[in-house]
C-alpha cells in the first residue's frame, strides 16, 4: 500500500474533526463551517471556504487532505441511473451507482473492496476479497454522486449495497451511515437509509441494538438450506432457522418491516413451491419481499434470468398467499449496474 498521508477529514463526524483540528488552534465552529462545505455545498478544497480565516485555511491546506476517492469513469444507463467508478489512494477501483425514480434519487454504495462470501451468481464474490473501505472511503462515494448531480439536486435514499458486505466491515459503514445521517453531515433521515446483508447474524444482532432506524435488508435467495448452502455459502455459517429468528427479533425489537432480496435464478429457486416455502419461512416476520431479475452482466454464468412469465407466476403466487412483494425492474441493465459488475468489466479487459 502507498503511503496515504497526510491524514484527510472528509468522513470524520463532528467530535472527530473537532478533535483532529485542535492542535491548529480551531473550534468547534471551525468543524461545523468545515462540515458545511463538505456536505451541503460540495467543497472540498479548502481554499474556498471564504468564511475560515487565511491563515487557517493554509493549515488545514499544509496538514491534511480531503480527497479520498478520485472520480475515474462514469457511465450513463439508459433509463438514467448513473454508475461511477472511483479510485482509491492505493490505487484500487470502487464502484457506486444512482439510481432515480419517481420520488428518489437513491445512491448504491460500496462497502468492502471485494467480498469474502462468495456468493455464486455476484460478480463482486467471484472475484475474491481486497480489503475493508474507510469510512471516509464510504462517504466520498456519495459527495462523488452528489458532484455529478449537483448539489442543488439532493440525493434522498441510501442503499449499503454495492461490493462488499457491510456487516463484515460493521464500524466503518456504520460511522458512514452516521455521517451521513447527521445533521452536520448530508442529513439523510435513518429510514432512507437500507444496510443490505447476506446473513450475517452478529450483524443484525448489533445493528438491533443501534438507537439509530436504519433499515435492514437481507438477501435471502433460496427457501431451503440445500439450495441456499449452494448459491450463499454464508447460509453454512448461519442458516435459515437462525437468520430469520434474527431477522424476527430485529423487526420485533425495532418495530420495523425487514426487506428481503430475492434474487429469481431460472431452475434454482423460482418455483411455485418456493413462493410457497417462502411465504411460510416469512409467516411471522413483518416483511417486504423484493424480487430481483438475475443480471448475469455479459459475464460466463451457471445462472439465468428467470423468463418474464415466471417472475410473474412467483410474484402472483407470493401475492396471492399474502405476502407484501414487489419486482425491482432491474436498473441499469446496460451498465452493468448489479454489485460487481462494472468494476469486473473494467479489470478484466
Ligand atoms: N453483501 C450484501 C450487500 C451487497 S450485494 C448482500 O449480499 O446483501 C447487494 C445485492 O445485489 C444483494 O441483494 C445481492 O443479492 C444482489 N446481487 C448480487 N449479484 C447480483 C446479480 N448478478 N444480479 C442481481 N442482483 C445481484
Ligand atoms: Fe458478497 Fe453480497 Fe456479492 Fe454475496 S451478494 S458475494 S455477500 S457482495
Amino acid at each position: 500500500m502507498k503511503n496515504i498521508s497526510p491524514p484527510s477529514l472528509k468522513g470524520l463526524d463532528l467530535e472527530e474533526l473537532k478533535k483532529t483540528l485542535a492542535p491548529l488552534g480551531a473550534r468547534a465552529f471551525h468543524a461545523r463551517q468545515i462540515m458545511a462545505w463538505f456536505y451541503q455545498r460540495g467543497v472540498s478544497d479548502f481554499s474556498r471556504m471564504t468564511d475560515l480565516s487565511k491563515e487557517l485555511r493554509n493549515d488545514l491546506k499544509k496538514n491534511f487532505r480531503t480527497d479520498e476517492l478520485r472520480l475515474k469513469t462514469e457511465r450513463r444507463s439508459r433509463d438514467g441511473s448513473r454508475k461511477i467508478l472511483l479510485e482509491t489512494a492505493d490505487g484500487q477501483l470502487i464502484e457506486s451507482v444512482l439510481i432515480p425514480s419517481k420520488e428518489r434519487l437513491t445512491a448504491c454504495l460500496s462497502t468492502q473492496l471485494g467480498c469474502k462470501l462468495n456468493c455464486g451468481f455476484c460478480a463482486t464474490g467471484t472475484m475474491g476479497f481486497v480489503r475493508n473501505l474507510t469510512a471516509g472511503e464510504i462517504a466520498d462515494q456519495l459527495f462523488h454522486l452528489q458532484n455529478i448531480i449537483g448539489w442543488q439536486n439532493r440525493i434522498t435514499n441510501i442503499v449499503f449495497m454495492g461490493m462488499g458486505e457491510p456487516m463484515l466491515n460493521y464500524d466503518a459503514t456504520l460511522s458512514a451511515a452516521r455521517l451521513i445521517n447527521s445533521h452536520q453531515g448530508f442529513n439523510i433521515g435513518a429510514r432512507h437509509i437500507t444496510i443490505s446483508t447476506s446473513g450475517i447474524v452478529p450483524g443484525i444482532v448489533r445493528l438491533m441494538e443501534e438507537p439509530e432506524q436504519f433499515k435492514l435488508a437481507i438477501s435471502l435467495s433460496a427457501t431451503s438450506d440445500a439450495v441456499r448452502d449452494k448459491i450463499m455459502p454464508v447460509n453454512k455459517k448461519h442458516p435459515l432457522k437462525e437468520l430469520l429468528t434474527a431477522a424476527r427479533n430485529f423487526s420485533n425489537r425495532k418495530g420495523k418491516l425487514v426487506f428481503f432480496e430475492y434474487i429469481l435464478l431460472a431452475g434454482v429457486n423460482d418455483g411455485l413451491d418456493d413462493a410457497d416455502r417462502l411465504s411460510k419461512l416469512l409467516k411471522n416476520i413483518p416483511a417486504k419481499v423484493n424480487l430481483i431479475p438475475y443480471n448475469a452482466g455479459g459475464r460466463e454464468s451457471a445462472f439465468r434470468s428467470s423468463s418474464p412469465q415466471v417472475q410473474q407466476a412467483f410474484f402472483e403466487r407470493l401475492h396471492q398467499l399474502g405476502v407484501a412483494v414487489t419486482v425491482r425492474i432491474s436498473k441499469g441493465q446496460d451498465i452493468n449496474a448489479a454489485c460487481g459488475q462494472l468494476r469486473a468489466a473494467i479489470t478484466s479487459k
